[in-house]
C-alpha cells in the first residue's frame, strides 16, 4: 500500500505508529474508541469552561491571506507551508489564529475561543516524536486585560477542574483503556528558560519533560513578533506549559500592541512585514489593543491524559508527519 510505503519513506517503524483503522484489530479499536469518548468528554468540559469564564465561542477560519508565521519559534519544525491562489489572492492555510485574536480581541469583544483546525507540515523526522501531527487542532483563545499570570491561572483552573471531571464520569473508558487520569497539585511550578539552559543545555526542551513528574511552566522564551518582550530588560512575557515526559502542551503569551516594536521585531527576525501590512496599519492607528491569550494542543491534551503512545492515537483519522493516509 501507498501508506506502508510512506512510512517506510519517512524511516517509520511500525511498532508504536497510529494505524488507520481498517488495519486495526478489535482491541486497537476498542482502545481507540474510548480515546474518542474521554476525548470527547475534554472538549465538551474546555468549551464550557472558557464559556464560564466568560469567553464566546467562535467558529474557525481555516484559509486567511495572515496566518502565524511560526517563525523565529526553535518548537516549529515546518518543511513547507502551504499557500494557494483564490479568486486572485493568495491564502494561506492556517497554521493558527493569532493576528485573528489580536484583531478580533481589539475590535469586536474583549474574550473568545476557538477550537482551531491548524495545518503545520511538520519535517517527517517529526513521525516518531509521537507529539507532532500536521493536522490538529488547539484551543485558542484572547482576552483583552489579563496578564499572562491570569491566563496561566485560568490553564491551571481548567486542567485540573478537566481531569477531576473526567476521572469520574469516563471510568468505563478509563479502564477499557487500563489508564487512569493524572494527578497534580495547582498552581504548576515556574522556571525560567535562562535556569533551563543553564542546567540542561540548549536541548532543554527534550531533557526538562524527564525530569518532571508535574506539569510545569518555562517563561521567558524569545519567539515570534505578536509575544511581548520588555524592551529594558529583553525579557518576554510568553510562556509554555511542559508536561512529565511528553513536552510542550500550551503556548501563550502577554502581547506586543505597539507599532513601532511589532515592526523592528518582523525586520529583524526577517519575517515578511507586507504579509502582517493590516495588523501593522492598526497598530499604527492605534486600534490594536493589549491582550493576552494561549493555544492548548487538543490531541496533545487528551493523549496526556489517556495515556495515548501517539498523539494520533487520539485522531479517529491519524494525521502523521510524513505520512499520507487514505483518510
Ligand atoms: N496560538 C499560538 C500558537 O499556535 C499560541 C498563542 O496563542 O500564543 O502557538
Ligand atoms: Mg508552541
Amino acid at each position: 500500500m501507498e501508506y506502508e510505503k510512506q512510512k517506510i519513506d519517512a524511516g517509520i517503524g511500525k511498532k508504536g505508529m497510529p494505524k488507520p483503522l481498517h488495519e486495526m484489530s478489535e482491541k486497537e479499536r476498542m482502545e481507540r474508541a474510548a480515546r474518542i469518548r474521554i476525548g470527547s468528554e475534554i472538549i465538551a468540559y474546555a468549551e464550557g469552561f472558557m464559556r464560564k469564564e466568560g469567553f464566546a465561542q467562535m467558529l474557525p477560519v481555516l484559509l486567511s491571506p495572515i496566518t502565524d508565521p511560526l517563525w523565529p519559534d526553535p518548537a516549529a519544525g515546518i518543511y513547507k507551508r502551504l499557500e494557494v491562489d483564490i479568486y486572485g489572492t493568495t491564502v494561506r492555510t492556517m497554521h493558527s489564529m493569532i493576528v485573528h485574536k489580536l484583531v478580533g480581541t481589539s475590535l469586536l469583544m474583549d474574550r473568545f475561543f476557538v477550537v482551531s483546525p491548524n495545518i503545520r507540515l511538520e519535517k517527517p523526522e517529526r513521525a516518531a516524536t509521537g507529539r507532532h501531527l500536521f493536522e490538529f487542532s488547539q484551543m485558542d483563545f484572547e482576552a483583552q486585560g489579563y496578564s499572562a499570570a491570569d491566563i496561566r491561572s485560568l490553564i491551571e483552573r481548567m486542567l485540573h477542574g478537566l481531569v477531576e471531571h473526567v476521572g469520574k464520569v469516563m471510568d468505563e473508558e478509563f479502564s477499557e483503556i487500563g489508564a487512569e487520569a493524572p494527578k497534580f497539585g495547582i498552581p504548576f511550578k515556574v522556571y525560567e528558560r535562562a535556569e533551563l539552559e543553564k542546567e540542561y543545555g540548549v536541548d532543554w526542551e527534550e531533557e526538562l519533560p524527564k525530569h518532571i513528574s508535574e506539569p510545569a511552566w518555562i517563561v521567558d522564551l524569545p519567539r515570534e513578533f505578536y509575544d511581548y518582550e520588555d524592551p529594558k530588560t529583553h525579557k518576554w512575557d510568553n510562556f509554555d506549559l511542559y508536561l512529565p515526559k511528553r513536552g510542550e502542551l500550551v503556548t501563550g503569551a502577554l502581547r506586543e500592541f505597539e507599532y513601532d516594536k511589532m515592526l523592528s521585531k518582523m525586520e529583524s527576525a526577517g519575517v515578511k512585514k507586507e504579509l502582517y501590512s493590516l495588523l501593522l496599519e492598526l497598530a499604527k492607528e492605534g486600534r490594536i489593543k493589549q491582550s493576552a491569550g494561549a493555544g492548548i494542543g487538543m490531541e496533545r491534551l487528551i493523549a496526556w491524559i489517556t495515556d495515548a503512545p501517539h498523539v494520533g492515537d487520539v485522531q479517529v483519522f491519524p494525521k502523521v508527519p510524513g505520512i499520507v493516509y487514505d483518510l
